[in-house]
């Protein structure tokens, strides 16, 4: 499945400002949750409507219904919770699941020097096999928590997943394709590269220190040019 990646100059407009490294973190949220919203809005092109009719005050309208409840928004913490908003401002009444993931070493495989994927926390609403997920993680860089999280909601019974980023990299787009085909990812940009810490270049920065105004001293612009 090809990936979608946002053409529009608005987005664009936005992801310029976004990834500022002058922007301050209101204005970074905001911007992640526009750009959210308007990832969720391409994500939803396609789906299914019922029709009702409408009584305006000039008489019946042919009208379409979305039924929300077929929507699960699934962040992965923490940064994903950056584009929670956003994307429920387009689905005001699908339910919310969280998804906690923290990298660590597999000691008892001296073969493995990457940090894998740990699940914390997983919650999701009761029945998820006939909901679509929309997967929200800004950063799509390695692709590791990406697949991770997308092989837990599928143990967990989930047949249609939908992710969506601000940001992806090849390879972490590579890397999704490869385990799950099925998943349509969508983006607001696609970038470069990762450099040699599994950041994405240009990028933003580390999206969660970002929104959480979490980040240590930021690097002057010259080291960066
Ligand atoms: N996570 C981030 O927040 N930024 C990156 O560039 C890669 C992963």
């Amino acid at each position: 499945m090809k990936e979608i990646i946002l053409d529009h100059p608005l987005v664009k407009h936005k992801m310029a400002i976004l990834r500022n490294a002058d922007t301050n973190p209101k204005d970074f949220r905001e911007l992640v949750n526009e750009i959210a919203m308007l990832i969720t809005y391409e994500a939803m092109r396609g789906a299914a409507t019922g029709h009702i009719d409408v009584i305006t005050p000039m008489g019946k309208a042919a009208g379409h219904h979305i039924d929300e409840n077929n929507y699960v928004l699934a962040p992965v913490l923490r940064a994903g919770l950056g584009m929670v908003d956003g994307a429920s401002n387009m689905l005001p009444n699908a339910s919310i699941g969280h998804i906690g993931l923290h990298y660590c070493n597999d000691e008892t495989d001296s073969s493995e020097d990457m940090p894998k994927p740990v699940s914390y926390y997983f919650k999701m609403p009761a029945t998820i096999h006939n909901k679509t997920i929309l997967l929200l993680d800004p950063m799509l860089a390695t692709g590791g928590s990406a697949a991770a999280a997308i092989t837990q909601l599928k143990e967990s019974g989930a047949k249609e997943i939908k992710f969506l980023c601000i940001i992806a990299a090849p390879e972490g787009i590579a890397r999704v394709k490869e385990e799950h085909p099925d998943v349509q990812i969508y983006a607001a940009a696609l970038d470069d590269c990762l450099n040699d810490i599994g950041y994405i270049v240009p990028g933003l920065g580390d999206a969660g220190d970002r929104i959480f105004a979490t980040a240590g001293p930021v690097l002057k612009k010259e080291e960066f040019i």
